[in-house]
């Protein structure tokens, strides 16, 4: 069956400095695949300059891929055009972290919820755009007679965010990018906003790109989870395993830094140390091996390939190779 989403090696370079001759990879080799008969949330996890966001605008068709294919239902997204790209518009939505930026102060929230509706000619009459409305507002939570006919300054921050998503739910998405969607809202209303997400997998049938630096709230929505590095895939899999038990030395660094058990504080307001110019240090060996401690000599000569440890569980790291051998070795058994 054709999945949903289909990302194939993807790979986007930018070329920067003052001349513009500097190759800088924000994001290398990445594979991924939705099923949309399975609709699942899987949380796309990363320090800033992971490459987590460049991996949501390529999926949004927002970039294009300098080297891969971004796929949706089968069709390069770069190529859409006429029903198909109006289908691809309105089937894969996405809500951004500040809540305030899709929010034009001049305009009550019913203009914003309404202008989708008219876009996509979704409803017949005045009364069924209502009620499409109201629906969305209550599917994140919200009471629509308490925000309807508000003005945004009249809103607060959490309100503002699950607006952002029930615009996106009035549409009928089958595909959600939501980038940092809760990192800007307080953390007595995080519960609530991850909630609607759950919901809108469970109820609506809706899958979703959760795009964060913090483990924390990724735990909590997301079934699987893919860690960036450096532009780079290192560790993917079901979220209770690796959060439970990480295998790649950058996720055991990441998931150290936790403050468990208070999942209510943001993780990630703490970068962890880099070193300067680390990226182009490294050369064509494993990103990681600045700040590994396990790096052995090897790991500074080529890039790890992806290690299977189980069936839903892939690590970029080294210190796999025997251990997926061994698998392979029961399976052969
Ligand atoms: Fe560390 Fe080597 Fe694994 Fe990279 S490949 S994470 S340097 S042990």
């Amino acid at each position: 069956m054709t999945p949903l989403l289909e990302l194939r090696n993807v790979s986007k370079a930018y070329m920067r400095g003052v001349f513009g001759r500097e190759r800088f990879v924000a994001l290398q080799g990445v594979d991924l695949a939705l099923d949309e008969a399975r609709p699942t949330i899987i949380a796309i996890a990363g320090e800033s300059g992971s490459g987590k966001s460049t991996l949501g605008l390529l999926v949004l068709g927002l970039l294009q891929p300098t080297e891969g294919v971004v796929l949706y239902r089968g069709k390069a997204v770069s190529t859409l055009r006429g029903a198909d790209y109006q289908r691809f518009r309105r089937e894969v939505q996405a809500v951004f972290q500040d809540p305030f930026a899709v929010f034009n102060p001049f305009y009550k929230v019913d203009h914003l919820l309404q202008v989708p509706i008219e876009k996509f000619k979704l409803a017949r009459s005045r009364h069924e755009a209502r009620r499409m409305m109201e629906d969305a507002l209550q599917a994140v939570g919200l009471r629509p007679e308490e925000v309807l006919g508000r003005y945004p300054h009249q809103l607060s921050g959490g309100q503002r965010q699950r607006i952002a998503v029930a615009r996106a739910l009035v549409l009928k998405p089958r595909l959600l990018v939501a980038d940092e969607p809760v990192s800007m809202v307080d953390a007595s209303l995080r519960a609530a906003i991850l909630e609607s997400l759950r919901r809108m997998r469970d109820e609506h049938g809706i899958s979703i790109l959760y795009i964060t630096h913090d483990l924390t709230t990724a735990y909590h929505v997301a079934d699987s989870i893919l860690v960036l590095y450096a532009g780079r895939v290192v560790e993917a899999g079901e979220v209770e395993r690796v959060i439970r038990a990480p295998k790649h030395p950058y996720t055991q660094l990441l998931i150290d830094s936790i403050p468990w058990p208070d999942v209510t504080q943001p993780w990630g307001s703490k970068p962890l140390a880099k070193r300067e110019g680390e990226r182009a240090s490294v050369g064509s060996g494993c990103r990681f091996a600045p700040r590994c401690p396990s790096a052995m000599p090897h790991c500074w000569q080529r890039v790890p390939p992806l290690y299977r440890l189980a069936p839903e569980h892939v690590v970029a790291c080294y210190l796999y190779e025997s251990e997926q051998a061994a698998q392979a070795d029961i399976a052969r058994a």
